[in-house]
């Protein structure tokens, strides 16, 4: 470990990446330098008594422009470039699903949204249970992810470690005025590493006022705290961008550089940890020990080891941390043995109960004279010259923001009237007696709960000033605007297993995308129709308005459930592969992120978050990996 620290400090912890290193021993070894790992790797390396080594598959990216986010995605240099298996329900479609292949993972490359979920997720919700002869409410305590089995996992730890790390700069007066760019300063932290504000730039500048009039006009209040526990209502995304150079703000340029002068720590870049290596006889307890990883750089296979009490913490990514168990044998047993794998545990829950969010959109062309939009950039190359150069030199334009930060999250009761709702709720009822007596019977009765509350939302509009029809050829001199439609809590659940035991082979994800078909497939055509038939045109938005691409205003339902089925997208927010919950729920670690009969395995990155939340989980994820240094 000395001699291996002393080179770091030698080279600089990223040079290290190509050097050829030997065999050695740390306390903990962090697999994934992404979002949780760097943030968990500084806070464990805070005790200089321990050792810590993070091994990462990708490398550094300079990609920190906001705006030039999505431009990873398709790189694979950066992009791990994950597709689902076909989907059944999404005609048959493969979808892709874009993460980050570099150091700070994909947070590096992501759009840099930075929100909190309703409090009511992580932890005490309302349930309102209708009982029909009474004919009157009542109301029990029902907590999520606390109530599932994990002490100390709810919205006040969430909440604390977001504030913890966070550095929050308001918005100016005149964008908050202007543009509702702003939110309680109680609800935010301004001490810590990670910067967050809001984007700047708002053209055209008639649009977000105006989508805010016709929101509150159907009856969506403008939400001026969305980050203090509540969502439901239109508002501003805060985002991690540095607010006085204009930057992606991330765990790579905040968390990090304290850390990095550390002698007890090593970051290597260029590293894909391919296996854990267990030991082959279990300890006292009954348990498997891991001795350490293997991992390959340069082309060669090396091992690094872990000490007699340390810990091998997994955070590669809710598709590569089940993927990595069960390499190492450590999953259901029948999946292994398939794949010639001996099991060592025998885990059923692992690559199991995936949730993410899906979405689709319609795209709108606006009345001219209202300006450029940013999706000029992609269309006008004298507008992005000039743009960039804005940037360079006073940090202001488009490329300074983050491209569409308008968010609008409803409960289902805002959108679908009540004839439609009740027959919906009738049919996916049906299709829930499928869980009945499944390890995931619980966290569904708790997900169905939540449709009850209106103040839980289930689905997000985005409003973009851009254009996302792909069958729309956009013309430079014209203006347009999409909104799309993301379901925040699938109750269909996937799985992520290995294709095989090479482990440079992408593994075979299905998030079984619309699996309790009738149901969530409604609820998204429902959701299209709103923004076609209501939203579109509800005065003044519609007044902007000049053409609504596909689908058509006034589409049927077959139509509108043919248009989900056909343009369907991932809104990459995978959790649950290795799911905080009780072994007999389908856990695969318990509330101390310990893997189930291993005794120094645990899992800290989205793949343990048991229940999916109803917003962008970035800044949850670093909560988590702060709260889980201390359960370690
Ligand atoms: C296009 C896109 C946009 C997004 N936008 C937002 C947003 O605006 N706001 C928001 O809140 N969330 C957003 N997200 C989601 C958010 O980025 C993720 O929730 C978060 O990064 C997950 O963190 P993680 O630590 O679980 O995984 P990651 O951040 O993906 O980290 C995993 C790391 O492990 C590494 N790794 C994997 N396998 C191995 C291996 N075998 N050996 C070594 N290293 C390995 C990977 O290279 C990666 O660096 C977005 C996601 C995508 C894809």
């Amino acid at each position: 470990m000395r001699s291996l620290c002393t080179l770091a400090l030698t080279l600089g912890w990223l040079k290290l990446a190509s050097a050829a290193i030997g065999s050695t021993t740390f306390d903990h070894i962090i697999v994934g330098g992404g979002a949780a790992g760097l943030v968990l790797a500084e806070k464990l390396s805070r005790n200089s008594s321990v050792s810590v080594i993070v091994l990462e598959a990708g490398f550094t990216t300079d990609d920190v422009v906001p705006a030039l986010f999505s431009t990873f995605i398709g790189n694979p240099t950066i992009d791990w470039e994950f597709v689902t298996v076909p989907q059944p329900h999404v005609s048959n479609n493969v979808i892709s699903l874009p993460r980050g292949k570099a150091l700070g993972g994909t947070a590096a490359v992501n759009g840099m949204y930075f929100v909190r979920a309703a409090s009511k997720e992580y932890d005490g919700s309302l349930n309102y249970t209708f009982r029909k002869k009474l004919h009157r409410l009542t109301f029990a305590q029902f907590p999520a992810w606390e109530k599932l089995g994990n002490p100390g996992w709810n919205w006040k730890t969430v909440d604390a470690n977001i504030k913890a790390m966070e550095h929050f700069t308001p918005a100016s007066p005149s964008d908050a005025a202007n543009f509702h760019a702003t939110d309680s300063l109680q609800n935010h932290g301004t001490n810590g590493p990670i910067s967050v504000t809001y984007s700047n730039y708002w053209e055209p500048a008639p649009l977000i006022p105006a989508y805010f009039n016709t929101s509150n006009a159907l009856g969506i209040p403008t939400n001026t705290h969305a980050s203090g526990g509540s969502t439901f209502g239109v508002w501003q995304s805060p985002c991690a961008i540095d607010a006085k150079n204009r930057s992606r703000s991330y765990a790579v340029n905040t968390f990090l550089p304290a850390a990095e002068k550390r002698p007890n720590l090593v970051v290597m870049t260029g590293a894909q940890v391919t296996k854990i290596n267990l030991l082959p006889e279990a300890v006292s307890s009954g348990n498997i020990r891991a001795g350490g990883v293997q991992y390959i750089i340069n082309n060669a296979t090396q091992n690094v080891n872990v000490t007699a009490t340390g810990n091998i913490i997994l955070t590669a990514g809710t598709y590569q941390t089940p993927k990595l168990l069960e390499l190492s044998g450590i999953g259901n047993s029948t999946i292994l043995k398939k794949n010639g794998i001996t099991p060592r545990v025998d885990l059923p829950g692992v690559g199991e109960n995936l949730q993410d969010h899906y979405a689709t959109s319609v795209s709108f062309q606006l009345k001219d004279g209202l300006g450029p939009e940013v999706g000029q950039l992609t269309v006008n190359s004298t507008f992005f010259a000039e743009q960039f150069q804005l940037y360079l030199t006073k940090r202001e334009g488009p490329f300074a923001s983050v491209p569409a930060t308008t968010l609008t999250m409803i409960p289902f009761q805002t959108f679908i009237n009540a004839t439609r709702l009740a027959s919906l709720k009738a049919s996916l009822d049906n299709s829930l007696k499928a869980f009945k007596g499944s390890p995931f019977e619980k966290q569904i009765a708790i997900q169905r709960n939540f449709l009850e509350d209106p103040s839980v939302p289930q689905i997000e509009l985005v409003m973009l000033p851009l254009n996302q029809d792909p069958s729309v050829t956009v013309d430079p001199s014209k203006t347009y605007m999409t909104i799309a439609a993301v379901y925040l809590r699938p109750f269909a659940r996937g799985n992520v297993h290995i294709a095989s035991t090479d482990p440079l082979q992408n593994p075979f994800i299905d998030p079984n995308y619309l699996g309790i078909t009738e149901f969530e497939t409604g609820i998204m055509a429902e959701a299209v129709r709103f923004i076609t038939d209501k939203i579109a045109t509800t005065k003044p938005l519609s007044d902007l308005i000049v053409k609504t691409f596909n689908p058509a205003p006034g589409s049927s339902d077959a139509a509108l459930q043919k248009f989900v089925q056909s343009t369907l997208q991932s809104s990459w927010h995978p959790c649950g592969s290795a799911s905080m919950l009780p072994k007999a729920q389908g856990g695969v670690v318990d509330p101390n992120l310990k893997v189930y009969g291993t005794d120094n395995i645990r899992v800290a990155d989205a793949s343990m978050i048991p229940l999916e939340i109803g917003t962008h989980t970035m800044s949850t994820v670093y909560a988590n990996a702060l709260h889980a240094a201390d359960v370690i």
